[in-house]
């Protein structure tokens, strides 16, 4: 069987070689899930570090000129944008659950419809059974998706995020809910995605009529603002050290010198069902975990497996744990389930290069950041 990474690393030297080239004249076009050419069906394997955003960037840089794969570039570290600004704002995080568990309270009829493809907007109710099979959707499909959630069906945007958080097999705590959140007019005040009938048509080239779309809404509004808060990183030391891997960053140990005294798994599975993930997106993650238990088996001979806070506590005692070490974990659920303990723990994230600089240029809008894209990539790429 192909393992993860394999198969990851041929998608995106296929990708460079046969459909970088028209990227950006393509890329907007949602042809359906049978003729994805045109963007790279990367997302699944990035999110969890499969691939990394540098091994991508290089990839890309290497085969073409710079304004060739600029575009690609630039889709790249939006990612790694959205990381950083949510890094420096995890009350939009927490506030965000916060409104998720009250209106959770009340289930509605449009609210079921809507995510039983139940509506009357056609390709609304295609993407929904598509999302749900495949776990992935177009770009450009999400924005019309979360567009018509918000502006025409009238739901909250906290609950659209929600269902494709737990359902999208790149799903994404920051990309996500700042996505959610562009769409409906709250991360630039003012300036929302309205979804359009002929905006819709043209880039699906498909012939919908009377859509009923609300096409002249206003962008939602909130009285909040959210700070800034500066991202502190953790000391690590490796003195009686236990490395645990996780499968957001399924890399890391393939590329880190790592000297600790033992290595795991992590597997937070079990919080993710809790939250109610889709099967589709368990399986997903399970199979990537079993992949890191065969790596840490081959590499360190270790059959450390941790899946919950009992099982780590056992684990601390019998080897007299001083300190764990993590991959680092951004704002998400993961995280939030680490910092249930870790005050009666002493858990260390470590941080890659890439994130701690690429992450202090987050600070205001997109635009400011991209102007920082070349000194990434003198730094990282070239
Ligand atoms: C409402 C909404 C919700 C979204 N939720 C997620 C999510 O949970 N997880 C997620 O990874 N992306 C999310 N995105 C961003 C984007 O839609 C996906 O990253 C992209 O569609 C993935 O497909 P691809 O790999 O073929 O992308 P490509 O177009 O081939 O882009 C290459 C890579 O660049 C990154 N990228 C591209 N566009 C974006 C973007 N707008 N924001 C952030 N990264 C981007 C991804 O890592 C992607 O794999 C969301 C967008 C919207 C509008």
């Amino acid at each position: 069987m192909i393992k993860i990474r394999e198969k990851a690393l041929e998608k995106l030297e296929y990708f460079c070689l046969n459909h970088l080239a028209k990227y950006s004249s393509q890329r907007n076009f949602d042809h359906g899930p049978e003729n994805r050419d045109n963007v790279s069906e990367l997302s699944q394997y990035i999110s969890h570090r499969i691939l990394d955003e540098v091994e991508v960037l290089k990839a890309s840089y290497k085969k073409f000129p710079y304004p060739v794969v600029e575009k690609f570039i630039q889709e790249v570290l939006w990612r790694t944008y959205w990381k950083g600004w949510l890094e420096m704002r995890p009350k939009v995080w927490q506030d965000y659950n916060k409104d998720l568990l009250e209106l959770k309270k009340e289930t509605k009829k449009n609210y079921l419809d809507a995510i039983n493809a139940q509506t009357n907007v056609e390709p609304f109710n295609d993407w929904v059974k598509e999302l749900k099979e495949k776990g992935y959707l177009h770009n450009h499909a999400r924005m019309w998706f979360a567009s018509i959630w918000i502006f025409t069906l009238n739901l909250p945007w906290q609950l659209g995020a929600d269902f494709f958080l737990k359902h999208l097999l790149d799903g994404d705590a920051a990309s996500n809910t700042l996505s959610w959140r562009w769409v409906a007019g709250l991360h630039s005040q003012g300036k929302h995605y309205l979804a359009t009938e002929w905006n819709i048509n043209k880039f699906s080239r498909k012939k919908y009529k009377n859509l009923k779309l609300n096409e002249t809404a206003i962008a939602k509004y909130e009285t909040k603002t959210y700070e800034t808060y500066p991202i502190t990183f953790d000391n690590i030391s490796n003195e009686q050290s236990l490395f645990l891997v996780h499968n957001l960053d399924f890399c890391f140990p393939h590329q880190h010198q790592t000297q600790f005294n033992y290595y795991g798994v992590i597997d937070f599975n079990s919080v993710l069902q809790k939250q109610g993930y889709s099967e589709n997106v368990m399986n997903f993650k399970k199979n990537i975990n079993s992949e890191l238990k065969n790596l840490i088996k081959e590499k360190f001979n270790s059959e450390i497996y941790i899946d919950s806070f009992e099982n780590l506590q056992k684990v601390i005692q019998e080897k007299n744990i001083k300190q764990i070490i993590l991959p680092y974990l951004s704002v998400g659920y993961e995280n939030d389930f680490i910092h249930t303990f870790k005050k009666q723990v002493n858990i260390a994230y470590s941080v890659r290069d890439y994130d701690r600089y690429c992450w202090q240029f987050a600070t205001k809008g997109y635009f400011k950041f991209k102007e920082q894209i070349p000194k990434v990539l003198t730094k990282f790429i070239i």
